[in-house]
């Protein structure tokens, strides 16, 4: 099934001063997309708006999921929706497999399909061997690798990822990077870093953001037409915009 997600003209505001997303409008459809710009740009605004963690300004615009307004949709968007966001609050009491077992009740799934799904997804991130130690003794990158997990249970149609590899060893980015892909069929996934090179091989398409506004997005190709440098790399195009590589 072909889904979109359409968002016009999403305003936010911290206070009265701090306008922390700009008249941000943008239209999604199946594939990968690269949500980029360093701390600050506005990353983790937006996705706790779209996944309705975060109210938008009164009147601060409309977000449409395949055709219905998100507010008006309410449980059945949450149903269609796996987030990963940024803040590792995990319950540190809990072993991996009840916190997971716990998110997968809330996402409504029957016992045995948990079961299997949990079995499966934490065999490719690594951490069978963990799944019954509480997880305050995990490393950020155990924690990480437990909330995409999280996000991925269900089966969900949009995926939206808040820096999924923060705190990743090279090994496990590339693990991260291959279970997004395999993923991609059939769904909408957006991916915030300010890491190019989490993103540039595997997205349809790139998003910038700067002080909460959207300045530039498109494909790769067309990306790389802009960069006024000898060499096109999109790392030269973050520079461009951006003034420096923050890593
Ligand atoms: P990013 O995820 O790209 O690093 P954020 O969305 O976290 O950016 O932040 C965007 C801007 O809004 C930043 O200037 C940040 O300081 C500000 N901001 C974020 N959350 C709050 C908050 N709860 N109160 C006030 N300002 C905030
Ligand atoms: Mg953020």
């Amino acid at each position: 099934m072909n889904h979109n997600l359409e968002l016009q003209n999403v305003n936010k505001h911290y206070g009265k001063k701090k306008h922390a997303l700009c008249n941000f409008s943008f239209s999604f459809t199946n594939g990968i997309y690269g949500l980029l710009g360093p701390n600050g740009a506005g990353k983790s605004t937006l996705m706790n708006i779209i996944t309705d963690n975060l109210l938008p300004d009164k009147d601060g615009g409309k977000i449409v999921w395949d055709g219905v307004e998100t507010r008006i949709l309410k449980e059945k968007f949450r149903s269609s929706l796996g987030f990963m966001p940024q803040q590792q609050n995990l319950y540190e009491n809990m072993t991996a497999h009840v916190f997971l077992n716990y998110i997968a009740a809330l996402k409504g799934l029957d016992r045995k399909s948990a079961t299997n799904e949990i079995f499966k997804l934490i065999e490719r991130v690594e951490l069978t061997d963990s799944i019954d130690k509480k997880m305050g003794g995990f490393s950020g990158g155990m924690k990480q690798r437990v909330l995409i997990t999280a996000a991925l249970l269900g089966n969900p149609n949009l995926i939206i990822l808040d820096e999924p590899t923060a705190g990743l060893d090279p090994k496990q980015r590339v693990i991260m990077r291959n279970m997004i892909t395999s993923l991609s069929e059939e769904k909408i996934i957006i991916i915030s870093t300010h890491i190019v090179s989490d993103i540039e091989s595997i997205a349809k398409e790139i998003l910038f953001l700067k002080e909460g506004t959207l300045i530039d997005s498109g494909t790769i190709p067309e990306l790389l037409e802009k960069v006024t440098t000898n060499e096109k790399t999109l790392e030269n195009l973050y520079m461009q915009y951006y003034g420096e590589i923050k890593s």
